[in-house]
């Protein structure tokens, strides 16, 4: 099923998305190239890290929106170009179109997670990508109560590939994961629907209020993105991230006065998660990694779920009046203390 949404030719359901990530990478011989999104999911700049630790990969970390710097940085041994569209947690969405031109010319595998929009918003492998990965933890299962990823292959010979070295790693998905994965599967396009009308209804809020500095959305025309995103994608999620005015109390006030929006790293169920990407998602980033990306101390990201929409704007909106709060700061953010690590 997950292949046919996708237009692959072949799916493996594995354990977890990093399971999809690390049965992907364990396609590439030792020393192989691998060029990677630099605002990728923490977690799979901590594995690309550590392979390229041990000798295992040689890694790139690259801003993608600047094409002719991928051009320039494919080797000869280059053999992976690690997409992840829209980035994670600054939503920038990136034109997959001259990346995969310049895939071709090199006979490197592209590679697009695709976890933060689902295929019901894009399908990379439509655009040209070789391979998709999903955590399908999030809006494919929909519910954030299973743990589950897959491989898509645009190719049979692709695909055989991975089913065999998903058994060979035993990174497979736990047949009642699977079920879980599928049922969640049967109500995708309604969540998605109500996902993104949330969404929509709490970035004017954000927007709006005068204690967020700015806002991150791909369907917002300001964002940096917006022209790409309305040219590939056919919607745009119900992930937002936001930077508060105010400083670490501001931050830490509003990650913890949310009633609806709960504290968690996750994002895609139909529950409204909240969270702090420095220290929580993207905790496993270097710092550097963290501020050539953009992820600051006062970011903070949401999923917005499909609760009743005045509900969750009213609980963001007591969340962000910081009237009786002292020590409020009036312009950058300060370290955050504490937090998940
Ligand atoms: N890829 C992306 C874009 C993610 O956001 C995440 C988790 O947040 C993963 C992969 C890893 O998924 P899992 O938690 O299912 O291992």
């Amino acid at each position: 099923m997950i292949a046919e949404l996708e237009s692959g030719e072949r799916s493996v359901c594995v354990a977890s998305g990093m399971a999809a990530i690390t049965t992907v990478l364990a396609h590439f011989d030792a020393g192989s190239h691998v060029i990677c999104t630099h605002d990728c999911y923490g977690g799979t700049a901590r594995l690309l890290s550590l392979y390229q630790q041990q000798g295992k990969l040689e890694v790139s970390f690259l801003d993608l929106a600047n094409a002719d710097a991928v051009a320039d940085a494919v080797r000869p041994n280059t053999r992976c170009l690690w997409i992840e569209t829209p980035s994670n947690p600054l939503l920038a969405v990136v034109d997959i179109r001259p990346l995969v031109a310049i895939a071709r010319r090199h006979n490197v595998l592209v590679c697009v997670d695709n976890t933060l929009l689902s295929p019901f918003h894009f399908q990379p492998i439509q655009f040209g990508a070789d391979v998709v990965v999903h955590s399908t933890t999030k809006w494919l299962a929909g519910h954030s109560d299973v743990i589950g990823g897959a491989v898509i292959a645009k190719t049979q010979d692709l695909g055989t590939r991975f089913y065999s070295l998903a058994n060979a790693l035993g990174t497979t998905s736990g047949s009642f994961d699977s079920w879980l994965v599928l049922r969640g599967i049967k109500t995708l396009p309604v969540r998605m629907q109500q996902h993104e009308e949330n969404a929509r209804r709490v970035v004017n809020v954000l927007e709006q209020h005068t204690n967020v500095q700015s806002v991150y959305y791909p369907g917002l025309s300001s964002h940096a993105s917006h022209n790409v995103a309305t040219q590939i994608l056919s919607g745009f999620g119900g992930v937002i991230s936001f930077r508060v005015r105010g400083g670490a109390t501001a931050v830490n006030h509003v990650l913890g006065a949310t009633q609806i929006f709960s504290l968690a790293e996750s994002l895609g169920g139909v529950e409204s998660l909240i969270e702090h990407p420095a220290t929580m998602s993207h905790a496993s980033m270097t710092e550097e990694q963290r501020r050539n990306c953009g992820i600051t101390n006062d970011l903070i990201r949401i999923s917005v779920g499909i609760e009743y929409c005045d509900d969750l704007i009213a609980d963001l909106e007591q969340a962000l009046d910081f009237s009786a709060i002292k020590n409020i700061e009036k312009n950058e953010a300060v370290a955050i203390l504490g937090g998940a690590q």
